[in-house]
């Protein structure tokens, strides 16, 4: 980063949240060096590139992006440098790599604001984790859980400058303090009691981290600024499945932790992903992931179709035809929109309270706003209201994917 100085730079992001703060966090050490952030590649002298490599396709991503600047000096950083630092020496012999590292050496901060009224924090880098399909981990290491103090400064500096929604995030969010003697109900508890106007959206949890502080840690969710949205990976309904992939928890243990967070808090809304098409996944195996979401009924599911990563553990499996995990992934798809159709339906005539997080300016939804209730459900409203309102709104129809309300 020594050569990011007075320069004009344009900065593009791929990957995870904790992806978007880091380049907000390289803007302002590049801004403090005297460069210019420029708001198109056509004027500026460089391009900083924030990589993910989580799958093949995003790696091919990269690859184009990078090509793209064959006319401008190049910067590189996320996780690429880390895990494929030849293959992109390869690529642009003259590219600049910026070390995840490198950028907490010279920020002091543990995030920024990143979209308007919502701000990212991270908690900390790493995991405890040793999923076998997993590049990430190669990339970020081991946990380093960043000190409760400064995440606690972080939100105090972020709520001061206007943010309502922070987004705390880290590779695995559940795992933090567990390097520091201290866990993620502990810090939620301190977050809450921050002043201010704002609520807080907790990133991913490994089911296997939540584990050992679960009633802590649901116990947190009932708090007042902590939306009850519940991330939690599975990955996958089968327990051989969950074995090969060394994930740490089997099914039962999934829906005990589910079951935690539920008892406390009824409607919590859980989200959860799976990977389809493990090389170790059977078509009896898939029928136990589809008969998990039928047992959870998750808000949200995120799929992903397994891609082989150099240098994992299951690089080493025989890598099945795409068809399958494309069939696979539609039926989960179509499964899991039953649930958000049944779900959302279901909302009809509610009234709920909820607050005003986002406003939309462009497309066919502008004029709206978007507002979050307790449970994160994403509620459209056509109408123009203040960034922060809190109020009450009747459910009157709904979209697979949103809620459409208006105000009372
Ligand atoms: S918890 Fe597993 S999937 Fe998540 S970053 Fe760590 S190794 Fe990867």
């Amino acid at each position: 980063m020594q050569t990011l100085r007075n320069k004009s730079v344009f900065f593009e992001t791929y990957g995870c949240t904790f992806n978007f703060a880091d380049t907000e966090k390289i803007k302002e050490i590049a801004a403090a060096n005297g460069c210019l952030i420029a708001q198109s590649p056509e004027d500026a002298d460089a391009v900083v590139i924030n990589t993910c490599t989580v799958v093949s396709q995003t790696e091919r991503a990269m690859i184009r992006a990078i090509n793209d600047y064959a006319d401008k000096e190049v910067y590189v950083t996320g996780c690429m440098p880390v895990v494929q630092r030849e293959k992109l020496l390869a690529l642009r012999p003259d590219i600049h790599l910026i070390m995840p590292d490198e950028i907490y050496e010279k920020s002091e901060r543990v995030g920024a604001v990143a979209f308007g009224s919502t701000g990212i924090v991270q908690v900390g880098t790493g995991c405890l984790g040793a999923c076998a399909y997993c590049i990430t981990r190669f990339a970020r290491g081991r946990l380093r859980s960043f000190g409760k103090e400064r995440i606690i400064a972080e939100i105090e500096r972020q709520v001061a400058d206007g943010v309502t929604e922070i987004q705390l995030t880290g590779q695995d969010v559940s795992a933090w303090g567990a390097d520091i003697g201290s866990n993620l109900g502990e810090l939620l508890t301190a977050v809450n009691e921050v002043d201010g106007n704002f609520a807080v959206r907790v990133g991913m949890m490994n089911p296997a981290t939540v584990m050992p502080h679960v009633a802590e840690i649901a116990e947190a969710f009932t708090l007042e600024k902590i939306y009850a949205f519940i991330h939690l990976p599975v990955q996958s309904g089968s327990d051989r499945v969950l074995e090969t992939m060394n994930r740490g928890y089997t099914r039962r243990q999934f829906i005990d932790v589910v079951g935690e967070f539920r008892r406390r808090i009824p409607d919590a809304r859980i989200s959860t992903d799976f990977i389809v098409g493990y090389p170790t996944e059977t078509e009896e195996d898939f029928n136990e992931t589809l008969s998990l979401i039928d047992e959870v009924k998750p808000t949200k599911v995120n799929i992903t179709r397994f891609s082989l990563r150099e240098g994992t553990p299951a690089a080493k499996y025989y890598d099945m035809p795409d068809w399958i995990k494309k069939n696979r992934s539609r039926k989960l798809t179509d499964a899991a929109n039953a649930i958000y159709d049944a779900n959302n339906a279901a909302m009809i005539g509610r009234t709920v309270h909820a607050a005003v997080t986002e406003k939309k300016t462009e497309g066919r939804m502008a004029g709206t706003v978007v507002a979050r209730d307790r449970f994160y459900n994403n509620i459209v409203v056509k109408e123009d209201l203040p960034l922060g309102k809190k109020l009450d709104l009747r459910i009157v129809d709904h979209h697979r994917h949103y809620l459409i309300a208006e105000t009372l």
